[in-house]
């Protein structure tokens, strides 16, 4: 009987050495920039209780409604994979009562999300994000400064084929006005609607404004624009949020047809799409959640945040900056039972001392150490045999100039550690 590979779950997918180096270059310069905007690092699980997901996202959503993986555990509580990081970060700012030593919090977080969509190329079962909110600040410089931190993560990254897309969502205020003007243009258009748009159509209008499906899309280009029904407390947060951005020279496009899929947001919501993803426009979305936290039985506490889709981004750095892995500083080519042996204790001192080494363990021919030393692209050779041993000294090629020096096998690890620092 044959036997079939166990091959991964669908939508799933495996992050290669390879492409690992990028995804830790991507995550290096992400950490820096949010320390050193003051953002702490917060470790949620990757499990919590259904309801929190179906209370904080929305029973209306797509995320809910069908792509979330929820399951009974061996004792029927109902458990899901996090869709999403902020409900957690919620959670966790509320269970250990945040707010009550300092309200004001900036969190990042970086892990795995699982929704059950259907898998396309940058859209997969498990993907990960790169979470950053910011708790206790009403203030629309908050919004500015993520808006502000996407832009300049992305240009650290040599991402330059991106828009950053803002809106406005209103408040509880001003946001029934405006769906009671969409309510009537949804009636009259609901015809040429689809099946999910005339379910959201009563349920979570809103969401019409952002179906991909052409006719809804023909339907909704003349649709009222929220930002003519604003309050004027959202009106005066909006005007300050895109004149700040201005002046910091963050370009940004207002789009009226942008609404989030999570039903919590209020006032600015924006998403940071590319033209370099194909169908798969959107990298980064965010957006203000005001009334989450009391929602979910905390202090009221006003919040922002944003989530950049890692896979996505790691797709577009990688077709700029091909090469981010290195080879090891150092390749160890040994001749002889001796010298090999010599060999190995050496490159567990020079790994110990920060310098990566790569070596053969068994008996080969110089030649082929040689090549094996070009393909893995060692910045430099040592060349060593048992009569060189005997003669105290080895050969130290660079790689890249080939030029070559005799160095005396005495402190070897000192010797080749300074010759490293000195380029
Ligand atoms: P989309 O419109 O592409 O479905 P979304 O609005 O559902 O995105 P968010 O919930 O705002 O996405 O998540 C933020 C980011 O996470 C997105 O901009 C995207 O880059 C990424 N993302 C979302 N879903 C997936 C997925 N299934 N696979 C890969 N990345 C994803
Ligand atoms: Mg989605």
């Amino acid at each position: 009987m044959s036997q079939t590979n166990i091959q991964l779950i669908r939508g799933f997918k495996d992050i290669l050495p390879g492409e690992t180096e990028l995804w830790q270059f991507i995550e290096k310069s992400a950490i820096t920039l949010l320390e050193d905007f003051g953002f702490r690092e917060i470790r949620v699980p990757i499990m919590e209780k259904t309801e929190l997901f179906a209370r904080s996202i929305g029973e209306d959503t797509d995320i809910v409604e069908k792509e979330m993986y929820t399951f009974a555990d061996r004792k029927n509580d109902m458990l899901t994979l996090r869709p999403e990081a902020t409900a957690s970060i919620c959670r966790a700012y509320i269970q250990h009562k945040m707010a009550s030593q300092d309200p004001v919090r900036k969190f990042y977080t970086i892990g795995p999300m699982f929704r059950r969509e259907r898998p396309q190329k940058g859209r997969y079962r498990q993907f990960y994000q790169i979470d950053a909110e910011i708790f206790g600040v009403a203030s629309p410089y908050a919004d500015v400064e993520l808006i502000f931190l996407l832009r300049t993560l992305f240009d650290r990254l040599q991402v330059t084929d991106t828009t950053a897309h803002i809106n406005s969502l209103g408040c509880p205020v001003c946001r029934p006005r405006f769906k009671a003007a969409l309510a009537d243009l949804l009636t009259a258009a609901a015809p040429t609607l689809c099946a999910d748009c005339l379910r959201r159509k009563d349920r979570n209008p809103l969401r019409v404004l952002d179906c991909k499906v052409p006719g809804c899309r023909a339907a909704m280009a003349n649709a009222p624009s929220i930002l003519d029904y604003l309050c004027d407390d959202c009106r005066t947060h909006f005007d300050t949020v895109t004149d700040t951005l201005a002046r910091l020279d963050v370009p940004f496009e207002i789009d009226k047809q942008l609404v989030r899929g999570l039903d919590y947001y209020t006032r600015t919501a924006f998403e940071i799409q590319t033209g370099a993803l194909g169908a798969q426009s959107a990298v980064a979305g965010g957006g203000r959640y005001d009334g989450l936290v009391e929602s979910l039985g905390g202090p009221p506490t006003p919040a922002i945040g944003f989530a950049i889709g890692f896979d996505r981004l790691a797709e577009i750095v990688a077709a700029s900056n091909p090469d981010v892995a290195n080879g090891p500083d150092l390749f160890i080519a040994a001749l002889g039972d001796t010298a090999r042996q010599k060999a190995f204790e050496w490159s567990t001192a020079l790994g110990c001392e920060g310098i990566g080494v790569s070596m053969v363990y068994e008996r080969k021919s110089l030649k082929a150490q040689m090549k094996q030393a070009n393909r893995v692209g060692a910045g430099r050779v040592l060349i060593v045999g048992d009569s060189e041993l005997e003669a105290g000294q080895a050969v130290l090629r660079n790689m890249a100039d080939k030029t070559q020096q005799e160095i005396p096998i005495d402190a070897l690890v000192q010797t080749i550690k300074r010759a490293m620092e000195n380029g």
